[in-house]
């Protein structure tokens, strides 16, 4: 019970860190054509070179507004090529603020813009994670910091840098996958520092001299080890279970590698397996929501400037790059679309401009669904659901989507953006989970698990509708010799017998039949009103025809009982006739007799 629950839970973990890493990798990505944006705005090298005051203000302007909320930074700033600041905006949830020009500082000294000399032209690079200094100390408290560096240059001429500083516990905090877990995945440089964990005053060991004695690769060496040698893997001590993944935090340009590691009690581990399939969709959700705090920024552009003013042209530079968006005027036409929905749907601006969105309906909703949806947008201003779309193939794909109405001043709806993550991998994923927990992967037969409580539901009835019951039976069928099998065909061949021994079993036993596999090679049927002669016939059948499915080189022996209201007593009566048909020389079905 338990192994199988640590097995869940490191599987669960797994999936967890994958989900927790690829969002990672896009949020960073968002920022990074975020920075990229805020770069290519002509203003900025005009300001870099006068330094006018006119000029200040007015890309002052620009950047609280593209970044006014957008709570993934911490501090946005221009600094020039000799390592003084010249703008400094501290982002805010309230009031993002501009840093008085007395205040800024030159920052030449620190590594970040030595790495930042060294980006090309047009490139964006990330550094850390590290920790804030000012005026050359540590911040107090030690606040954590990725920053996302563009550089500004000019006919050739290096001007500046974009620095972008990134809210790492805001980062981590959308790497939070399931609802009903606080649990966050402690990060961990390649020397074994911790550079996030849930408590925070064990981070950043190789940086703080009073905290060196915190490090994972000390505190457990084996499962370093472990982690070292795999790319990902899970080790459980009896106490606990870590799971682990090997990442890159800047896959562009860092080389070293970072690891992600989930921590469970054995509490933990009886509460996480219990529910697994419910807590996939959250991490989509929140993703949807950050891709949303940019589209937001650029639909207030788009619907407050003039439509050839810069700000507007840099709003629509900025639809490429980012999730799947579809803008459309008040009356419902599509005005634009994004790059990244054409990727997802196969529609070409040309396909759908002018067009409603209802053309990529995918009939699988009813009008009350859509119904509704208005509904809601006209009344709240928004609304976020699930949905299936149909692309220009035809083919049907889920979607999370939020669509926001632009209002005007009189509150009367302008314009309406859509955003999707699509998640029809997603769905796919909790169907096959589902069928894990019920399906046997190989055989696609029920597994050990269905067929327990499949058997003691049947013998439920059984003990409750005495009198009126039927026979039921219960066989359990074992592959002779299978181990020879397998040594001398190999074990992918054994993999295919068991795949004809299944096939077989389908073929002959009644739709009413219950067939699972229960083990490695061995086969369990519950046959409801059958018979004991009618089974045995039924089971020598199968056995004939598996013999001879196999050029007679593979035979079966079946134990077959009585199903009654003990479940298990059942279940071991067959196995004891299937240990007398073993005994006796294979190749046969027996019925128990006492
Ligand atoms: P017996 O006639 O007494 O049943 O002999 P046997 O060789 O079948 O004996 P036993 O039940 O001990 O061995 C079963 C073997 O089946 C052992 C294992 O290597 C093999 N096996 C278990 N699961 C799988 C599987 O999924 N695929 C393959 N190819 N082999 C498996
Ligand atoms: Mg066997
Ligand atoms: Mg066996």
């Amino acid at each position: 019970m338990l192994n199988e629950q640590v097995e869940q839970t490191s599987q669960e973990g797994l999936r967890q860190l994958t989900y927790s890493q690829r969002n990672l990798a896009t949020l960073i990505d968002h920022v990074h054509s975020s920075v990229r944006l805020l770069g290519a705005d002509e203003r900025l090298v005009s300001f870099l070179r006068t330094q006018a005051p006119v000029q200040r203000t007015e890309l002052s302007t620009f950047w609280s507004r593209m970044l006014e909320n957008q709570l993934i930074y911490t501090h946005v700033r221009l600094i020039n090529e000799a390592g003084q600041e010249l703008i400094r905006l501290n982002v805010n949830s309230k009031q993002s603020r501009f840093v008085e020009e007395g205040e800024l500082q030159n920052k030449i000294e620190r590594d970040y813009f030595k790495f930042a000399q060294q980006l090309e032209a047009g490139n964006s690079g990330a550094f850390g994670l590290d920790l804030e200094m000012e005026n050359g100390a540590l911040v107090l408290p030690y606040t954590p910091a990725i920053r996302v560096i563009m550089p500004v240059d000019s006919d050739g001429q290096r001007l500046g840098y974009i620095v972008a500083n990134l809210n790492v516990a805001f980062l981590m905090n959308s790497l939070n996958y399931s609802l009903n877990s606080s649990q966050l995945p402690e990060v961990v440089n390649e020397q074994g520092y911790y550079l996030f964990s849930n408590s925070g005053n064990l981070t950043f060991g190789h940086l703080i001299k009073e905290r060196r004695e915190h490090n994972l690769r000390l505190k457990n060496p084996s499962l370093w080890q472990e982690m070292t040698d795999k790319i990902r893997g899970f080790v459980f001590d009896g106490d606990s279970l870590h799971v682990f993944i090997t990442t890159d935090l800047h896959p562009k340009n860092l080389d070293n590698h970072t690891f992600f590691v989930l921590n469970y009690s054995l509490k933990d581990i009886q509460h996480s397996a219990r529910d697994v399939i419910g807590t996939i969709k959250r991490d989509f959700i929140l993703s949807l929501l950050l891709v949303f705090l940019v589209s937001i920024g650029i639909a207030l552009v788009i619907a407050r400037q003039r439509y050839h003013s810069l700000e507007a042209k840099l709003a629509r530079a900025a639809l490429q790059g980012m999730s799947p968006v579809v803008i459309s005027d008040k009356h419902n036409r599509i005005l634009k679309i994004n790059a990244e929905f054409t990727r997802l749907t196969g529609y070409e601006s040309d396909d759908v401009l002018g067009k409603k969105p209802s053309m990529l309906s995918s009939g699988e909703h009813d009008q009350e669904y859509y119904r509704e949806m208005w509904e809601q947008l006209n009344r709240k201003g928004s609304w976020e659901g699930e949905i299936k779309n149909r692309t220009k193939s035809g083919s049907i794909i889920t979607e999370l989507m939020r669509i926001q109405a632009i209002k005007d001043r009189f509150n009367v709806a302008q314009y309406y953006i859509a955003s999707y993550v699509e998640i029809t991998e997603r769905k796919q994923l909790e169907e096959q989970l589902r069928r894990l927990s019920e399906r046997d992967e190989l055989t696609q037969l029920w597994n050990r698990r269905k067929f327990n409580q499949e058997l003691e539901y049947q013998s439920k009835l059984i003990s409750r509708y005495a009198a009126k019951s039927s026979d039921c039976c219960i066989a359990i069928i074992d592959v002779d010799h299978f181990k020879q099998v397998n040594d001398q065909y190999g074990h992918q061949h054994g993999d295919k017998v068991l795949g004809i021994v299944a096939d077989t079993l389908r073929v002959q036993c009644r739709s009413t039949d219950f067939i699972s596999r229960v083990g490695g090679e061995e086969f369990a049927v519950i046959m409801p009103h059958t018979s004991v002669g009618n089974a045995e016939i039924v089971l020598n059948r199968l056995r004939i025809a598996i013999h001879y499915r196999n050029d007679n080189k593979v035979s079966i022996s079946a134990g077959l009982s009585t199903l009654t209201g003990d479940p298990v007593q059942s279940y071991k009566q067959a196995d004891d006739a299937l240990y007398k048909a073993k005994s006796e020389g294979r190749n046969q079905v027996t019925i128990y007799s006492s």
